[in-house]
């Protein structure tokens, strides 16, 4: 059973710092490096990660949600995210082909 949004995020460990798990710093690998891993860090210390996780690979979301990044959940079953460029869908696709065979 999934639980709303509304409940479980109020127990969110990243209340606050929002801006570290959505980044305009695509074009500034390093920048988003440490970005990204600093987000992680927080989530694998929430309480709610199971369901951030699970609410994220099941709505396709954009940004670190539950631990993961897009790439990820799309490897753990998620949907295409709809806002994927071709070349990121392109790139997503070969990566889960690679996984399967
Ligand atoms: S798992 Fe991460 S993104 Fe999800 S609510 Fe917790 S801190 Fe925020």
């Amino acid at each position: 059973m999934f639980l709303p949004v509304n409940v479980w995020s109020e127990h969110a460990a990243c209340k606050g710092s929002l801006h570290i798990f959505y980044g305009e710093d695509n074009y500034q690998p390093q920048i988003k490096k440490i970005r990204v891993r600093k987000a992680k860090s927080i989530c694998f210390v929430c309480p709610v990660l199971k369901e951030c996780r699970d609410y994220a690979r099941n709505n396709a979301e954009f940004g670190i949600w539950g631990g993961e990044d897009e790439e990820e959940r799309y490897l753990a079953g998620s949907p295409m995210p709809p806002y994927a460029t071709a070349s990121v869908a392109r790139r997503l696709r070969n990566i889960r082909k690679k996984e399967t065979v």
